[in-house]
């Protein structure tokens, strides 16, 4: 199947109107200053529009495929508003580069929306894993289900759109302007810096009315006959060339209508990156958590040093909260900063609680040690991650120990460790697996110990799957 690039549009021949889309109510803008002129729209309009055809960039969402079955028109749309779906969710603090990677795996797995409602949020996060903001795929699904099970085919206006989970003001209108051609904006971090330049807008962007004063204004601006094309001129042009700290003014085509511009050049005491203004950021939480990596050797048999005789224990997290239902190493919150013993005291007490391990009776242990820290940063909590790993012998075998463990307690599984690396992990489940595997491989090459010692070492570590 072979990728086309969108045809041109066409170009409205009548002179431009005022957009129908301003109420009464909205053209009451009290600052006549942030309002544009009626020419200053048409010029801005045109000027987007014509860089856009020759400038953008080639984004798998953005490419139209051959119709060889001559698959309906409304199909079509369908087909393209689940992209644009998919995309804009994925590209959700996520940048451009990162997302196609994802975004091509995705629609090759789920190449619409019927398929994607067919599968399971376990496998939906697996696709995930490594974009984080888990919430983001779990709404996918689940709009996707309601859309399938409702059957009045896709949403197709920003108000109906609106009622399906997870999609919200920005998402509906780019869904709407670019694939069902419904003449409304889209305001995201890159149009409110265009837009904030343009007018030389200085008030705290953060603010619910300065917000709704930048969706007032790239209302007025979106193009009446390519509203999806506008939005996305828009966008781009704040993604590649009105970047945040270093714009590229001489490249830009709307540049002799940019006030921060004008202003900027009258007074070299003003740079246009004031505008946006910068907020301070809140600060985020801080929290503890101590991750015990239990590693079971010979499940499968006796042979001490086969390594594909090894795996570990995940447990699942609750439906709700941070990383919701998603597989992580046992893991237990710390209330406040704690030694070792006191965290190993609380892991100790989780592993015997969920699992019913207990290395004085039902295990016997290979090797414990703390193997490091580090800090994990979500947008609002900074989180500190003691990881200590713990490689045990099961005393009665894995089929017994499974026999002990049905629904009780948060759920978990054991995963060989062949199969580790296939899981969807998040980055953070990464982070602490790869420590593991870097303490392993450090314990073999540096250790100094004298030869005995070294030779047990050895023993130990290669059946924990160390060559
Ligand atoms: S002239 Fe410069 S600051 Fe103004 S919109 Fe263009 S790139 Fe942004």
């Amino acid at each position: 199947m072979e990728d086309l690039k969108e045809p041109k549009r066409k170009r409205n021949a009548q002179p431009w109107k005022k957009s129908k889309l301003i109420s009464k109510d909205e053209e009451a803008i009290p600052d006549i200053e942030d309002i544009f002129s009626d020419k200053e729209t048409q010029k801005i309009r045109e000027s987007l529009l014509d860089w856009y055809d020759h400038h953008q960039r080639d984004l798998p969402w953005r490419r139209k495929q051959t119709n060889p079955l001559q698959v309906e028109e409304e199909e079509e749309k369908e087909k393209r508003a689940y992209g644009v779906w998919v995309s804009e969710v994925m590209l959700q603090q996520t940048r451009v580069q990162t997302v196609i990677d994802y975004y091509n795996r995705w629609m090759l797995k789920w190449p619409t929306l019927q398929h994607l409602a067919l599968s399971s949020l376990e496998e939906v996060n697996e696709m995930w894993a490594g974009l984080g903001y888990y919430r983001r795929a779990r709404f996918l699904l689940e709009g996707a289900r309601m859309i399938v099970t409702k059957g009045d085919g896709f949403p197709n206006t920003v108000s109906s759109l609106r009622k399906v989970p997870g999609i919200g003001d920005y998402t509906a209108g780019a869904i709407a302007s670019i694939a069902f051609k419904e003449v409304v904006p889209v305001v995201d971090g890159n149009v409110i810096r265009v837009l904030a330049r343009l007018k030389a807008i200085s008030a705290n962007p953060k603010d619910s009315m300065t917000i709704k004063n930048f969706w007032k204004l790239a209302t007025q601006l979106v193009d009446p006959c390519c509203p999806g094309d506008f939005n996305q001129s828009l966008m781009e042009l704040g993604a590649t060339v009105c970047t945040p700290s270093n714009p590229s003014c001489t490249l830009c085509p709307i540049s002799s209508q940019c006030r921060a511009l004008s202003i900027s050049k009258q007074d070299k005491s003003v740079l246009v990156t004031d505008y946006p203004t910068k907020v301070v950021k809140v600060k985020q939480r801080r929290e503890i958590s101590a991750v015990c990596v239990v590693e079971i050797l010979g499940t499968k048999g006796p042979i001490e040093g086969d390594q594909s005789d090894s795996g570990f224990l995940l447990v699942k997290r609750p439906d709700n909260g941070l990383l919701a239902g998603l597989w992580e190493f046992p893991t237990v919150n710390m209330s406040q900063e704690a030694d070792l013993t006191t965290r190993k005291k609380e892991i100790d007490h989780f592993l015997k609680k969920v699992f019913r391990l207990d290395p004085q009776k039902t295990c016997s242990m290979v090797l414990r040690e703390h193997i490091g820290e580090f800090v994990h940063i979500f947008s609002h909590i900074r989180l500190k991650v003691y990881v200590e790993l713990l490689v045990i012998h099961l005393k009665g075998g894995m089929s017994e120990f499974f026999s002990k463990h049905k629904n009780e307690g948060p759920s978990w599984k054991y995963v060989e460790k062949k199969d580790l690396s296939n899981l969807g992990l998040t980055s953070g489940v990464r982070k602490v697996y790869t420590m593991v595997e870097k303490f392993k491989q450090s314990k073999l090459s540096t250790d100094s110990a004298p030869a005995k010692k070294k030779r047990t070492n050895m023993r130990k570590l290669r059946s924990t799957g160390v060559n």
